[in-house]
């Protein structure tokens, strides 16, 4: 038998973590830290997250080292996005980021004393080493969003349903709130295609998605099922008052004014709703308030069945 071999592994990530003062909090470089150190630092730990979240608090502690600060703010509102770090304070200093001519949003620096113009010309000059980042960060942030979502109806597509099924679920068993499912078909759509075509079979598809978003407090909740199925997640929300609200979404599809060459079509939804029964999985929900959909078709459509 030979010598036991031995493997030497270096643990990458706490390496170089380390080396980027992240490890322990006593490795802080020392202050006073110059300008172009800290850019230099700035540079290699942004570097380090695709979260935008992350990369505005590595940059918040960051420039903290340099000039002192209460609070940051930030904002992009296409992104839907919004981060507050620290303490509002009643001085501040705003920028509008772009790159390009791209909008990166707007970011404001706070702190109880007013700053100095110096600090001023300080804080723009770390904003530059924020900028890509940022950018890579809003980017990939825009990707996952993207992946999640149905392109025609803009609703949740099945990955993003399964997901929030899965969280809901958890959340109203663990906090003990009531959790229902609405699960809605449109009503002989195969005629809509066949009568007038499949682009205004997908107009169709995408004004009852609108419409069912306009009536929902939360529209993150509507996913597109299948192709002509939806389904709407009401987290807090009991029995009763998951059927008013699918009696509303039935309604406002009958009132939906489609048109086809000036006539209008004819629409309307068929909807299952369930309840979450206690100890009952994420499956098993969504079996009940399939099967009560497919009551509500079998018993003439355009109608809403509560699963028993
Ligand atoms: P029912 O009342 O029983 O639901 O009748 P239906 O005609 O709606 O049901 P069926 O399942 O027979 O047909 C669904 C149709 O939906 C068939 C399919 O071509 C159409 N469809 C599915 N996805 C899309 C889409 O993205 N765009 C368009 N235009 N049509 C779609
Ligand atoms: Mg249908
Ligand atoms: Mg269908």
């Amino acid at each position: 038998m030979g010598p036991p071999s031995q493997t030497n592994t270096i643990d990458f990530d706490a390496a170089k973590l380390q080396r980027m003062g992240f490890a322990s909090q006593k490795v802080r470089a020392p202050r006073p830290i110059s300008l172009a150190q800290l850019r230099q630092q700035l540079a290699l730990q942004l570097q380090t997250s695709l979260d935008a979240e992350r990369v505005l608090s590595l940059f918040f502690a960051g420039a903290q080292q340099l000039v002192p600060l209460d609070a940051l703010s930030y904002q992009q509102p296409i992104s839907d996005l919004r981060v507050e770090l620290g303490e509002r304070a009643s001085h501040s200093a705003a920028y509008r980021l772009s790159h390009e001519g791209e909008y990166l949003g707007e970011l404001v620096f706070r702190r109880r004393q007013r700053f100095s113009d110096e600090e001023l010309g300080q804080l723009e000059s770390l904003l530059a080493s924020l900028l890509f980042p940022l950018r890579n960060a809003l980017l990939y942030r825009a990707a996952v969003q993207n992946a999640l979502r149905d392109p025609l109806t803009d609703t949740g597509n099945r990955i993003a349903m399964d997901q929030v099924l899965k969280r809901e679920v958890d959340l109203a068993r663990r906090n003990l709130l009531p959790l229902s499912l609405l699960m809605l078909d449109l009503d002989h759509f195969k005629e809509v295609n066949d009568n007038h075509g499949h682009c205004v079979g997908d107009e169709v598809l995408k004004a009852v998605a609108a419409t069912l978003k306009n009536q929902l407090r939360n529209v993150d909740m509507v996913f597109r099922y299948g192709g002509e199925e939806f389904l709407v997640v009401l987290s807090g929300t009991g029995r009763e008052a998951a059927g008013m609200i699918g009696e509303r979404l039935r309604h406002a599809v009958l009132e939906l004014q489609c048109l086809a060459q000036g006539a209008p079509i004819d629409l309307s939804i068929s909807l299952g709703c369930a309840t979450l029964l206690p100890g009952e999985s994420a499956d098993s929900l969504l079996r009940r308030v399939d099967s009560a959909l497919y009551v509500a078709k079998r018993e003439g459509r355009n109608r809403l069945t509560m699963a028993g």
